[in-house]
């Protein structure tokens, strides 16, 4: 971290009242350019990409590419630079596909999920955040219970820094509203009836009336990575 920033700086309740281009000039003022989105490129992602590069086009993009993205992610992605203009920071793991096969035996995901994510995605945004003193998710409290209470400005005591989360109250329909009043690029897989993107060998196409999360590591009680956990005890996600 680069600069002392202290919970109690946030302007936590406030916040709940500002649109999502408040809250992000709001991290932009007051972070850049120790502050970094991050996505999967998902239908909410590239919601902020797009609202992010209308408020300050140089702004920092990152994403925890795990190696296990599909075909389509990565064509995104390519979009995603050439539309923005934006280098897409890579946060890879330790170890290659190959060598976690090696270290942990062959398709780990099936076995133990939780610990393939901790090398592949938890690790390397430990590594990230390190950088940073403040990282936008795009996560809404309507994808799943666990994601219900995040507050649009928290303090995130997993990781020790401040974590924006602008459309937290935003809708499935509002942000399919955005994507087509704005034009924005997205996955071809969310036509698909797959509203949430991870990894090829943990998600899975939903039917109507589940979570937009279900179809992740399906067949385990796991809807998260572990990169939004919130500390117990803590008020405010921190
Ligand atoms: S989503 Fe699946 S494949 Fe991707 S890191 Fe997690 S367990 Fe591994």
């Amino acid at each position: 971290m680069t600069a002392a920033v202290e919970k109690t700086d946030l302007p936590a309740i406030e916040a709940e009242g500002w649109s999502a281009e408040e809250v992000l000039a709001w991290g932009f003022d007051r972070f850049h350019p120790h502050l970094a989105l991050a996505s999967a490129f998902g239908a909410e992602g590239m919601v902020l990409i797009d609202i992010a590069s209308r408020l300050r086009p140089d702004f920092r993009l990152f994403t925890l590419d795990t190696g296990f993205f599909f075909p389509e992610t990565y064509e995104l992605m390519e979009r995603v630079e050439e539309r923005y203009g934006v280098a897409i920071e890579r946060c890879r793991p330790a170890l290659s596909p190959h060598e976690q096969a090696r270290a942990h035996g062959e398709a780990l995901w099936s076995r133990h999920p939780d610990r393939c994510c901790e090398i592949r995605k938890v690790l390397p945004l430990r590594s990230k955040l390190a950088e940073l003193d403040a990282w936008v998710t795009a996560i809404r409290r309507e994808q799943s219970p666990a994601r219900a209470s995040t507050a649009k400005i928290e303090w995130d005591a997993k990781f020790g820094l401040v974590k924006l989360n602008p459309i937290a109250d935003w809708t499935w329909q509002e942000v399919w509203q955005y994507i087509r009043t704005h034009r924005v690029p997205y996955n071809p897989l969310h036509d698909r009836r797959y509203p949430s993107i991870g990894c090829t060998h943990c998600t899975r196409p939903v039917d109507g009336g589940e979570y937009s999360r279900a179809g992740r590591w399906a067949g385990f009680a796991k809807l998260e990575c572990g990169l939004h956990d919130r500390a117990p005890g803590t008020a405010n996600g921190g």
